[in-house]
């Protein structure tokens, strides 16, 4: 008896949820607007698509300067591939950004010497947000046959997260980041409300997995989240080492906005 009115009781709580679940449509959870922009995209990965700012095109450095002072940038640009040069300091965007989705082009030259972290040096800062922070770093280096510390390494968010696997090409021949960066979030106290999170694919291959940034780049010590910032440039970096140096080529960039009614 016991146990019918067990089954029973079971039996009635099951049609009760059925009858529950009918009285939600499918069309409850469909979203029909905002309807996302139509975006043409390019021809190849590489191409930007309509909706993109070109950072970097044909013989023109307007949108950069010099970090230090400000003054205009003066890294050599030669049909639109642009090189360090080295001594003249890092260069940032003229424009700042939040979140986005960044391409960028770089080679090594194939007459690179020089070994370790001193071979083929650069970085593409995320976030240059000074303050006596550099930024948050996404390594560039010649990493084909050159050991050093794996979160050092091209791929790397140097010092804080190892690339899931190593895709490099031979110096001389053009390599990709695609980045996708989310910006940390400050509280109006200036303390951390959200971390900055990164997915970086390297010649199309997935080296960052969303990783979470414990702040902006340290080469001594513990990253930590000292200074509250917000839309900041993006900068290249001239490395101090000795070898050949480094270049860049088409370099675009599309600004992430939440859609309009999140
Ligand atoms: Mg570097």
């Amino acid at each position: 008896m016991k146990y019918y009115l067990l089954f029973a009781f079971i039996g009635s709580v099951c049609t009760l949820g059925a009858v529950a679940q009918d009285k939600h449509k499918h069309e409850d959870t469909e979203i029909y607007t905002p309807v996302p922009p139509v975006v043409t995209p390019g021809a190849v990965n590489a191409d930007p698509p309509s909706d993109a700012i070109v950072l970097l095109c044909g013989n023109n450095l307007d949108q950069w300067l010099t970090t230090d002072d400000k003054s205009p940038a003066k890294w050599l640009l030669e049909n639109g591939v642009l090189t360090v040069k080295k001594g003249t300091g890092n260069i940032e965007t003229k424009k700042t950004f939040n979140n986005y989705q960044l391409h960028i082009e770089w080679k090594i030259p194939a007459n690179i010497t020089g070994e370790g972290q001193a071979r083929g040096n650069s970085g593409v800062f995320l976030a240059s947000i000074g303050k006596g922070d550099a930024g948050y770093e996404l390594q560039v280096l010649d990493s084909y046959n050159n050991k050093t510390y794996t979160n050092g390494q091209a791929g790397s968010i140097y010092k804080q997260s190892v690339p899931l696997v190593n895709p490099n090409r031979k110096p001389g021949e053009w390599q990709s980041y695609d980045v996708i960066w989310t910006a940390p979030l400050f509280n109006t106290n200036g303390s951390l409300k959200s971390l900055a999170k990164v997915i970086v694919l390297f010649n199309g291959v997935l080296v960052q997995n969303n990783f979470e940034l414990a702040g902006p780049t340290q080469y001594v010590g513990k990253p930590a989240y000292n200074h509250p910032h917000g839309a900041s440039p993006i900068k290249l970096q001239a490395h101090g080492d000795k070898s050949e140096p480094v270049s860049f080529r088409n370099i675009w960039i599309r600004e992430i906005n939440p859609p309009a009614g999140n």
